[in-house]
This record gives C-alpha cells, sequence and structure tokens, in this order.
C-alpha cells in the first residue's frame, strides 16, 4: 500500500500533538454523545473494526454513514472514556498511526488509529478486560497456598481431584467447547483464568491427538512466531517449524498445567437448546458412558479443516489398492515401490506426495485446479517477517502488538497491502515459477493476485506454502497431470480425458468442508441452517461467495442461534480471537449486558 510506504518522518513531539489534537476532540465528542462531530473526525474513506468493546461483536463498519449508525446505536451504553496515547505516534508517508488505552461502561481496550490529513482512515477497538472481572496476573496471581495451620486444608491436588470429579455431574459447566484441538485448548485455558467452569470434550484420547493422527511427515507450515499459545509461550528454543508430534506433546502439557477440564475419549453425540431453561441439553458418550451436560453455552471447535470433502467416484468400491482421504493418510513406510496417486495439488497434497517419493513410492499428483505455491522462505521474509519473525521481535514487536496491528488493517483493503507481497515474491521467485510452469503446473496468486493469506482468510484454501515438494513437481520426480478424476477402475485412476493412472494407492487430498457441517452432525440441519455458512468473508471469488460480511463468518461472535459459537482457526487465529470470545462468555455468565450491535445475518446453509 503506498500510503504506508516509508518516507521522511516528521519530529516525534508534533505527532503527539497531532494524534493528540484528534483524540482530545474525538473523545469531546464522544462525552457529549454527540455523533455527528465524532463521525466529522473520520475521513469519507474510513474502516472501524470493533472486537467486542463497542459492539459485543466482532464487526468492520465501513464508511461514515455505517460509523454514525454504530455510535446511535452503542455510545449511550458503551460509555466509552479515558482514552489516552500510549507510547508515540509514528508516521510513515502521510499516515499518523498511533496507540489508544480507553475504558468503557464495563471494560478497559486498546485502539489503534490511523489518521490521514487529521481523519481516521483506520481505527481498531478492543476490549481487553472485564471490569471487576481482570485475570489474576502478576500482583493479583493466585498465592498458591494459605500459610498457617488449618486442620481441614485442602491441598491444591484435592481440589483439583474434586472439582474434576463433580463439573459434568454433581455441577453444571457454564461452557462447554466440542473439540479439544488447539483451539478448544487455547479456548478453555482463557476461560480456566476468567473463573468459569468449563468443560472440553474430545473425541481422541488426549489433548494434541489431532495432530499426532495426521500424515506422518507433517511439520507446522507457520513459524513458531506466529504459532504461540495464550499465557505459554513456546520457549526461546523451540523449532522454528514444529513436527506434528512435537505439537502434540506441547497441547498435551499445555491442556495439562492449565488446569482444563478436558475429557478426552469423548464424543459429543447430539445438542438441543433450551429456549425456557436457556440451557443445552448435550449428551456426550465419554469413554462408552452416555453423560448430558447442561451448559448455559455451547462451543464449537471442531476445527476447520475438520470435515473431510472426500470425492464420490464409480468405481470406488472396486478399486483394489488402499484409498484415503489425507486426513486418514498413514504416511509414506507401506508403499515403497508402488504407484501412488495423490489427488489435489494444495498443502497435504504437495506434503503426502513428497514423503512418498522420499520413501521410494512412484508418484503422480493430480492437479484439478490452479494453486497458489509460496516458497516457505519467501512468506517467512516478506510476508510473515515483519510482524513474526526474530527480527520483529528484536525490533520490539511482541506477540500481541503483531496481532493487534495485524488485526487492525480492515479486511476490505487488505487485498491491497497483501497484493505488494506477492508481487515481490513473485518477482524474487520468478525462476522457480517458470519451472514450475514449464512443468506443466498451472499457478494462481488468488482472483485478485493478493496470494496465500487472502486464500487461507477467503475460503481456507488453494494453496502450499513450499517446503520442497514443488521442485520434485517442477523436476517431474513427480509426474504431474491435470483433470478432472472421472472414475477408479480395480488398478486405475481415469480422467476425463481419458488418461488412465495405475495405482496402488489413492489419496483424496481434497480439502476439508466447512465447520458448519460438522455442527449440523451435533445439532441438527435446522440449526445449523439457521446459523449458515461458517468461515470466509464473503469476498465474492472463488469459493467464498458474497455478500459482504466484513469478518469471517460466523467466528468468535454471536451467530443466529443463542449461545452457540464457533472458535477455530490457526495457531494465530485460536490465540488472538479465544480472548475476544473467551470475554463475550464471560460477560454472559457475569449477566453483564451485552447488547450485540451488528448480528450478522445467514448465508449459505450448510
Ligand atoms: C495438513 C494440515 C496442516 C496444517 N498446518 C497448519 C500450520 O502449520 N499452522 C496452523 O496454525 N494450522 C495448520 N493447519 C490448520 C489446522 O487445521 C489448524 O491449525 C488446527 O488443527 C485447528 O485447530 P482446531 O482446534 O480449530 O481444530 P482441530 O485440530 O481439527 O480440532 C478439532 C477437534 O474436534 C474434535 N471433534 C470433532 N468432532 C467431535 C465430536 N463430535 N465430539 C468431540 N470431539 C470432536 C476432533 O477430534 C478434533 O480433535 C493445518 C491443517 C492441516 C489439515
Amino acid at each position: 500500500m503506498s500510503r504506508l510506504a516509508g518516507s521522511e518522518a516528521p519530529l516525534t513531539t508534533d505527532l503527539t500533538t497531532r494524534a493528540d489534537t484528534w483524540l482530545t476532540a474525538f473523545q469531546d465528542a464522544l462525552a457529549a454523545r454527540d455523533v455527528e462531530r465524532a463521525v466529522s473526525l473520520f475521513a469519507e474513506d474510513c474502516y472501524w473494526r470493533d472486537l467486542v468493546s463497542f459492539t459485543w461483536n466482532l464487526l468492520t463498519v465501513e464508511g461514515r454513514d455505517a460509523v454514525a449508525d454504530l455510535l446511535r446505536n452503542t455510545l449511550e451504553h458503551t460509555d466509552p472514556h479515558d482514552f489516552a496515547l500510549v507510547g508515540e505516534p509514528t508516521e510513515a508517508d502521510g499516515v499518523t498511526e498511533a496507540w489508544l488505552s480507553f475504558e468503557t461502561a464495563t471494560g478497559r481496550g486498546t485502539a489503534h488509529v490511523r489518521l490521514v490529513d487529521g481523519k481516521v482512515w483506520t481505527l481498531l477497538t478492543t476490549l481487553d478486560e472485564l471490569k471487576g472481572h481482570e485475570e489474576p496476573r502478576r500482583t493479583s496471581r493466585p498465592k498458591g497456598v494459605e500459610h498457617g495451620a488449618d486442620r481441614k486444608r485442602v491441598t491444591w491436588l484435592e481440589r483439583r481431584e474434586s472439582e474434576q470429579a463433580e463439573l459434568g455431574y454433581a455441577t453444571q459447566p457454564e461452557v462447554v467447547v466440542i473439540g479439544g484441538g488447539q483451539g478448544g485448548i487455547a479456548l478453555g485455558a482463557r476461560l480456566r483464568q476468567l473463573g468459569v467452569p468449563t468443560i472440553v470434550v474430545e473425541r481422541n484420547q488426549r489433548p494434541g491427538d489431532s495432530w499426532r493422527r495426521r500424515y506422518k511427515s507433517l511439520a507446522l507450515h507457520d513459524p513458531v512466531w506466529y504459532d504461540h499459545l495464550p499465557y505459554l509461550p513456546f520457549p526461546d528454543n523451540w523449532p522454528v517449524f514444529a513436527p506434528k508430534d512435537k505439537i502434540g506433546d506441547w497441547l498435551e502439557m499445555y491442556a495439562r498445567v492449565m488446569e482444563l477440564n478436558y475429557w478426552g475419549s469423548t464424543t459429543a453425540r447430539s445438542a438441543a437448546y433450551d429456549e425456557r431453561e436457556q440451557r443445552w441439553s448435550l449428551t456426550v458418550d465419554r469413554d462408552g458412558q452416555e453423560v448430558t451436560l447442561s451448559p448455559r453455552q455451547l462451543v464449537f471447535a471442531l476445527g476447520v479443516s475438520g470435515k473431510p470433502n472426500v470425492p464420490v467416484l464409480p468405481g470406488q468400491e472396486k478399486f483394489l489398492g488402499d484409498q484415503h482421504h489425507s486426513s486418514q493418510h498413514p504416511g509414506p513406510d507401506a508403499y515403497a515401490g508402488k504407484k501412488a496417486v495423490v489427488i489435489g495439488s494444495n498443502n497435504s497434497a504437495h506434503d503426502i506426495c513428497g514423503a512418498l517419493w522420499e520413501a521410494g513410492a512412484e508418484v503422480t499428483m493430480v492437479q484439478r485446479s490452479s494453486t497458489c505455491v509460496i516458497k516457505s522462505d519467501s512468506l517467512m521474509e516478506h510476508g510473515l517477517g515483519p510482524l513474526y519473525s526474530e527480527r520483529a521481535v528484536e525490533s520490539g514487536v511482541d506477540t500481541r502488538t503483531a496481532d493487534l496491528i495485524f488485526a487492525s488493517l480492515p479486511y476490505r483493503i487488505m487485498n491491497e497491502f497483501q497484493k505488494p507481497i506477492y508481487d515481490t515474491i513473485r518477482e524474487q521467485d520468478a525462476g522457480f515459477y517458470e519451472k514450475l510452469e514449464r512443468a506443466g503446473f498451472e499457478l494462481d496468486f488468488g482472483d485478485d493476485d493478493s496470494g496465500l493469506f487472502m486464500k487461507y482468510l477467503r475460503r481456507g484454501s488453494g494453496y502450499y506454502i513450499d517446503v520442497g515438494a514443488a521442485q520434485l513437481v517442477a523436476d517431474g520426480s513427480v509426474r504431474l497431470v491435470k483433470g478432472q478424476v472421472s472414475e477408479l477402475t480395480e488398478r486405475e485412476v481415469v480422467l476425463e480425458d481419458g488418461t488412465r493412472l495405475e495405482a496402488d494407492l489413492v489419496v483424496y487430498a481434497t480439502g476439508f468442508g466447512s465447520m458448519n457441517g460438522l455442527a449440523a452432525d451435533i445439532v441438527g440441519e435446522q440449526v445449523a441452517d439457521r446459523v449458515g455458512k461458517v468461515w470466509g468473508l464473503g469476498s465474492g471469488t472463488t469459493k467464498d461467495p458474497g455478500p459482504w460480511e466484513g469478518e469471517q463468518r460466523n467466528m468468535w461472535k454471536p451467530t443466529q442461534q443463542q449461545a452457540l459459537w464457533f472458535h477455530g482457526g490457526n495457531l494465530h487465529q485460536s490465540r488472538h480471537y479465544s480472548l475476544y470470545l473467551a470475554l463475550q462468555l464471560k460477560a454472559r455468565a457475569e449477566g453483564i449486558p451485552t447488547p450485540v450491535y451488528g448480528l450478522q445475518s445467514t448465508h449459505h446453509t450448510s
């Protein structure tokens, strides 16, 4: 974005005055409940993203009219006050950036503003904590022991054991989180710190199993700086790209030391909401025993990549070799010397092709549609590096700051910020792309050339972060064929153009469906349809149908079904957005009024 390209910086004192002038006027207008005056401090082209602090929602409004509407509907009860500049404002290319703290009637928050010509271009407001319900940290941390002599002393272990024995049986949790992957675990940790009685139910036996069960060669595609969990960052010697089983172990340790009530080997079967009681009736199978839980709030953390898309093809029943979805792929060991056909050309397809080739299989990749391929090093350098890297840490950008800077970019214009990153990468890696295209690989960089990350946010698919397999495709070590599969025979995969591929193994690296589909299995089609599609921005680009939502549909915010929530995403999103979801749940647990502004409507039923 040219506006943010570097230029001569004015004196800090001038910048502070500039930011202060705006802030004083803004605060005065808000205090006077003068919506028109407040709106006049926004540019015509403006965005206000609010994470819970004004709207009890995750919402971005665009343009002055929308800002006015937000203020008219929220100002009185939000009562924002005590705005103050935090640190020194900065300026680049005519945009002044400043961090602010502020308070509302119910909480304390952080804001970030970008001013152009003294008016708001972008504003981010976020709720950090609820007054009177702050997390017990630092000076208010628990003592952990009662010094003195007490014949009725109860130890920490005894307390934990009785909590674990009673919760869900003698007492009911406020919240049940279904799905104990990293998403459910991070949310569970936050709710524990906020004192919200919570059970996390997980089909697998142990925390971390959802990573352990993935294909053998998997390591995180995102680097460590992007992946920290709340409260307990990875140590400084943690690998840049953690192998999946190591992440599994970390999650298991984390769930234990963060004192989660984690019910492993527990499958949620069905749930219905009782309007009168304002509680869910949730039936779970806990290690073979049926238990009915009645939480007030139900969170689905079932995984954005949770429901495998398995194509139904004629002849599958005749095929004599092994066939499975990528999520069921056991790894390459059994396939040395065998013929493997991997259908798909995104992350899992490449990872699995690479591992099969390393094991000595004869591998063919079937590319059905174009893919965005970005070399991991290039993504680290240009995409994530400025916010999530050792270089960012050294320049003082800690994880929270990075998360907030990232959150401060409205989705509507994020593609404009992303495009130059991928333009640079395409230029830098031109030779690499040329080789791939020469091998027949169909590349894309998103409908509007905004690259991999926008594809992730819009559709959660369509890309490969290259850690080596692209080279195998480029040099023909992995054979590439393009087209749609029409059928399987006893020993072959047959494409629509008549190409026949001999196969001992077929892997369907064909992606995952919306979490809505998984939720429907538990709450029923009717409730799932009332909620609508989960994920996507409504950009109208491939696989992200409109209308424009401006936030990730149904994620971390109130839905059309009372007391039903969705949580998940990559490690960064799980970390960052679990805070806002936890605060919304805590407020409800405490009976704090939570008037939701701009409740999303339903689009695209399951
Ligand atoms: C191959 C692959 C590579 C990836 N690489 C990365 C990466 O590098 N970095 C990153 O951040 N993300 C990555 N992701 C995305 C990844 O899916 C998520 O980051 C992560 O798994 C999401 O965590 P989650 O808790 O939301 O979902 P999941 O880990 O999918 O957890 C959902 C859990 O819900 C449980 N569950 C489902 N139904 C029920 C039920 N009825 N009852 C009880 N439990 C149930 C499942 O068993 C599962 O454990 C990758 C995904 C895949 C598939």
